[in-house]
């Protein structure tokens, strides 16, 4: 079995081309967008000391990740992912797919239930809670067949997400969505 990066389910749910560009292709530029995120993650780590670090896997859906931290209260269990950017409505869905898939590792690799997660957005220092349903872990298979699905693919899918999506995106000059989008009628490529 070949396991995937939970990170990957982010990135899947974000846009499929992106996934594409950086798992099948091996497309990743270290903007300053991704340096500033690892910096971040590393300095709430040896500054704050606020992550632990937990590994976790499913076999059953061929994932594999790192927890950034693990927040017990009460009997309950809140699975927190630190984000550099802020929050943003098309953003936060994925970002709550991966958080659902932490969740399924959680319990498959360490017989632990989480109930819900948090993402922290360093750029707003905002937190937002997700709670876990049947939705959001049905999300999840449906992005891994989809990852496995790409992973055979001889070519990478097309650009079907907003603009707004691609600011920033690491692999945008591998991309290039505007030559896709300047192919298309103007009402379909602002969608
Ligand atoms: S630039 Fe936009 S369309 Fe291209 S991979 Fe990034 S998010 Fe997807």
């Amino acid at each position: 079995m070949d396991y995937l990066p939970i990170s990957k389910v982010n990135t899947v749910v974000y846009c499929p081309r992106r996934f594409y560009f950086e798992q099948v292709l091996g497309e990743v530029s270290r903007n300053h967008h991704l340096i500033e995120g690892q910096n971040l993650h590393q300095r709430a780590y040896t500054e704050r000391n606020e992550r632990s670090d937990v590994l976790v896997w499913s076999d059953d859906l061929g994932l594999l990740g790192v927890i950034d931290r693990l927040e017990r209260r009460a009997g309950s269990i809140t699975i927190l992912e630190y984000k550099k950017g802020r929050a943003f409505a098309e953003a936060n869905h994925s970002d709550a797919v991966q958080l659902a898939a932490q969740a399924l590792c959680l319990a498959a690799s360490r017989q632990q239930t989480a109930t819900e997660g948090a993402v922290y957005y360093h750029a707003s220092h905002s937190r937002r809670e997700v709670v876990f349903d049947q939705a959001l872990f049905a999300a999840v298979y449906k992005a891994v067949a989809l990852m496995r699905q790409l992973l055979q693919a001889s070519q990478p899918p097309a650009v079907a997400v907003s603009k707004q999506k691609c600011s920033g995106c690491s692999v945008i000059d591998a991309c290039q969505p505007e030559l896709w989008r300047n192919k298309k009628p103007m009402a379909e490529a602002d969608r």
